[in-house]
């Protein structure tokens, strides 16, 4: 029996960088177009003629994935806990996209405020549905502004007083005038793998999984 023709879904954004040695390490090698940032393309072929890869946005990989639609894909624990889709499993987690969610707000604000004395807050974030859940565990209604990107602009721009977003340095924090008051999570990349891909072909998935695993060294 021949083995079916598997799709990788990677994100296009912050992670394929870090992703780039973790292929390698994988002995996945994708055809030459797939390495030039301005390619139209969106599929591409690889030294296995069972896997090829399509680059989506980061938050796209997970929705292919859990869809079916691509049988193994790499995603944030945030994309992932944002969505809570149940047709993902996250197996393997491949230590690279390093980062962590959380609250930010002005500077000046921040030290004169009591984020135990918050019952409604309006927040500007990509992240909606982790940012409710988090403060409804503390008894705080979020009331939550979605965004797309630029999350930092939000609270100068009197958008909301404050904003969850990705924080890895904390520059593009500092460069805005705001400070981190809360951590909500820990981040790094998943290999990912669609619970549909893995009932119907177990051993081909396995295979995958523990490519993924080795490169990682986990
Ligand atoms: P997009 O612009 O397509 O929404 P990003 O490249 O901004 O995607 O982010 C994609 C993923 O990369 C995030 O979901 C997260 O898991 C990870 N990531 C984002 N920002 C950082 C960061 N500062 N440091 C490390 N990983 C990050
Ligand atoms: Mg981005």
């Amino acid at each position: 029996m021949s083995d079916e023709k598997l799709i990788l879904a990677v994100p296009k954004g912050r992670i394929l960088d870090e992703l780039l040695p973790l292929l390698a390490a994988c002995d996945i090698q994708p055809e030459a177009d797939f390495f030039e940032k301005d390619s139209r393309k969106l599929r591409f072929e690889t030294n296995h003629p069972d896997l090829d890869i399509i680059r989506v946005r980061a938050f796209d990989a997970a929705t292919f994935t859990a869809f079916g639609a691509a049988h193994l894909g790499v995603a944030g624990n945030d994309v992932i806990e944002e969505f809570e889709y149940e047709g993902i499993y996250a197996p393997v987690d491949l230590g690279i996209g390093q980062c962590r969610l959380s609250v930010a707000m002005p500077k000046e604000e921040a030290a004169q405020d009591d984020p135990r004395r918050w019952s409604h807050i309006r927040v500007a974030t990509k992240y909606p549905h982790l940012t409710r859940k988090h403060f409804a565990a503390r008894g705080v209604q979020a009331e939550c502004i979605k965004l797309s990107g630029a999350m930092e602009l939000a609270p100068s721009m009197g958008l909301a007083r404050r904003i969850v977003d990705l924080v890895s340095t904390g520059s593009t924090l500092k460069a805005n005038g705001l400070v981190e008051v809360d951590k909500i999570l820990d981040v790094s990349a998943r290999l990912i793998v669609s619970r549909k891909a893995l009932k119907t072909m177990p051993g081909q998935m396995q295979r995958w999984i523990d490519i993924f695993r080795e490169g990682a060294g986990v």
